[in-house]
């Protein structure tokens, strides 16, 4: 079974979630061509420990890194590198904090200048079939209506679901009980109650739904080389209707940011 949050939880998962959103926007102010996904990595870092919080990434399991920097056909868990961004890429920012115990974790996936209309619709699909995932996660629904409402609007758009990758629980750890995967059928898996914090985290694919696994053992790639997107929010499952722990609205309201 999994435990509810306490009021006084949900409160620190909160203060996470608005640090993690923060630092995306700090990353998102400097995403541009010519900028390399390692000074990027770095501008995270120093915002997350400025305010007193530990990149959670870094050395989870191993990753050797404070976040996840995938362009373009790595789907998830990239290693900052030289890598230049260039117009036409997007470039996926994955974050975690670690504040007062608890955890806070979110994803959004930028374009890099200009990207073309494919990408760009990529990006719009992936983001609204978060918040339809995000929609469902009502107490008294399932987990698998989270993944039905994902999967079913990102396929009626013609692109495809990540299936080897989920969201999850969180709290003190970053990943707790349940998983929360982007397909699923609707009334199947785990009950949804209230006070329960989940992240959401569709992973989605231009192409066909098949990844494989870099030789590095951490970076997702499509098999097919089309780019993919990815967006997570950490949310609160209400009576209702979820409410949001994290936000985009420090990098959708920031006119500096191109999102
Ligand atoms: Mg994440
Ligand atoms: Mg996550």
């Amino acid at each position: 079974m999994v435990r509810p949050k306490t009021e006084e939880e949900i409160e620190l998962l909160r203060e996470n979630g608005i640090l993690v959103s923060k630092t995306l926007a700090e990353v998102g102010k400097a995403v541009a061509p010519g900028v390399t996904t390692k000074e990027l990595s770095k501008i995270a870092e120093t915002f997350i420990r400025d305010h007193g919080a530990i990149p959670s990434f870094l050395g989870f399991e191993g990753f050797p890194a404070a976040i996840c920097a995938s362009v373009n056909d790595v789907v998830v868990h990239g290693f900052p590198s030289d890598y230049v961004l260039k117009e036409g890429d997007i470039f996926t920012a994955d974050i975690g904090t670690l504040y007062k115990g608890y955890n806070g974790d979110s994803a959004y996936t930028f374009p890099v200048g200009e990207v073309d209309a494919k990408t760009r619709r990529l990006l719009d699909v992936t983001k609204a079939s978060l918040f339809k995932g995000i929609e469902a996660a009502v107490a008294g629904a399932r987990v698998g209506d989270i993944g039905h409402a994902v999967q079913s609007y990102v396929e009626a758009a013609g692109f495809s679901v990540v299936r080897e990758l989920e969201g999850h629980g969180i709290g003190r750890q970053m990943h707790e009980s349940p998983g929360v995967p982007n397909f699923g059928r609707q009334g199947h898996g785990p009950k949804l109650v209230d006070g329960m914090t989940i992240c959401i985290e569709p992973m989605v694919n231009a192409g066909g739904r098949s990844v494989y696994l870099s030789r590095n053992g951490w970076a997702v790639h499509t098999a097919d080389k089309s780019n993919s997107a990815h967006y997570e929010l950490t949310v609160v499952v209400r009576r209702g209707r979820a409410e949001l722990l994290s936000t985009f609205d420090f990098i959708e309201k920031d006119p500096k940011i191109n999102f």
